[in-house]
């Protein structure tokens, strides 16, 4: 089978296509044929080899792929073959023909769900329910500000939040993203790119601050965010670059908190909840992954570029 294999940590150059036995699952595996597989920020930094998971090279990369079981080893009971599944990780990564999941990383996909729609439900609509359900624990009424709202994780986040009764501001960088971030859920949309819009959201609030702000570059707004948050608000780092100075009097006054979490960190209970909250709002047409660029696996390089730009459009995927 095809795969891309990087077989030391560099820039998106090192992502290489290459022929590779396909691999046989073991018991309690499963074999799927990867239809799509999604390009997350992390990848890129795992690639780099600059991130906090450092894989064993080579290594092929790709939490999240979609795709039909090819096969299951010994014991495997929840899924057979012919079944639409998406993976929310993998054992030996996604951006390859067929890759080899253990039973509990495959879930059902719903029939109106794409292949490359699929490619983009663990990270980004995983990330988005924890920030939201568990970490915020935002209730209906409350106002969210998506803060990076045109990508991956953002489109999801406006999506959720708007099902569950939140009001829902959300930014972008471009026309484009403003458009299909007001299109996903938000109510009210700021350009993020242009000065004084913080200033904007704090009056769209009529002065009292946003509940929930989850932050998809913290480095550069965080000592902003704590200025537009409402008594009790909560900041969510989801996404950081590097280093920020803060003033915890802002905090303070208002009783406030950053809280932060990364996926790789859930207990097994919260991943379960996650996977069945995503289950019923795929299948009930709440939650919509965008897929904004599907590239063949072999321009994995070009995506790893991509995927790092401004001007985010919902899912970058790879289509092997
Ligand atoms: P993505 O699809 O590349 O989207 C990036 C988002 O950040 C876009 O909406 C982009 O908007 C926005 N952005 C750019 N400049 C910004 C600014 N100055 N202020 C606010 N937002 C800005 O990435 P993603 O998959 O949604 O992930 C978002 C971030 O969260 C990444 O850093 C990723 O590594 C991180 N993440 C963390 C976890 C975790 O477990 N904690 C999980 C998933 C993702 P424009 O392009 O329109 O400017």
């Amino acid at each position: 089978m095809k795969a891309i294999l990087v077989r030391e940590f560099g820039g998106p150059e090192v992502l290489k296509l290459e022929e590779v036995p396909t691999p046989k699952p073991a018991a309690g595996q499963v074999l799927v044929r990867i239809h799509a597989a999604g390009v997350n920020p992390y990848d890129t930094y795992m690639r780099a080899g600059t991130y906090a998971v450092k894989p064993a090279l080579p290594y092929t990369p790709g939490s999240d792929g979609a795709g039909v079981v090819e096969a299951g080893g010994e014991g495997v009971k929840t899924v057979k073959p012919g079944d639409r599944v998406y993976t929310a990780k993998t054992v030996t990564g996604a951006y390859a023909e067929y890759a080899l999941a253990l039973e509990e990383q495959v879930h059902s996909l719903p029939e109106k769900i794409s292949f490359g729609q699929g490619a983009g439900v663990w990270v980004p609509y995983g990330t988005a329910y924890h920030a939201l359900h568990h970490s915020a624990e935002a209730r209906a009424s409350e106002t969210v500000l998506v803060h990076g709202a045109s990508g991956g994780v953002g489109t999801a986040a406006l999506q959720m939040a708007r099902a569950m009764g939140l009001a829902v501001f959300g930014t972008a960088g471009t026309q484009k993203g403003l458009d299909l971030v007001k299109r996903e859920g938000a109510q009210q949309v700021f350009d993020h790119s242009k000065a004084g819009y913080q200033e904007e959201i704090l009056k769209a609030t009529g002065g009292r601050g946003v509940d929930i702000i989850l932050e998809m570059l913290a480095n550069v707004n965080l000592a902003h965010d704590l200025k537009l948050l409402a008594p009790r608000g909560r900041v969510i780092v989801i996404g950081n670059r590097g280093e920020v100075t803060i003033n915890p009097r802002e905090l303070m006054g208002r009783r406030a908190s950053i809280r932060a979490f990364t996926l790789w960190g859930i207990t097994p209970a919260e991943e379960a909840e996650i996977h069945a909250g995503l289950s019923a709002g795929l299948a009930n047409g709440t939650l919509r992954p965008i897929v904004g660029q599907e590239l063949p696996l072999e321009e994995a390089p070009r995506s790893h570029e991509a995927v790092m730009q401004p001007g985010a459009y919902g899912k970058i995927v790879l289509i092997p």
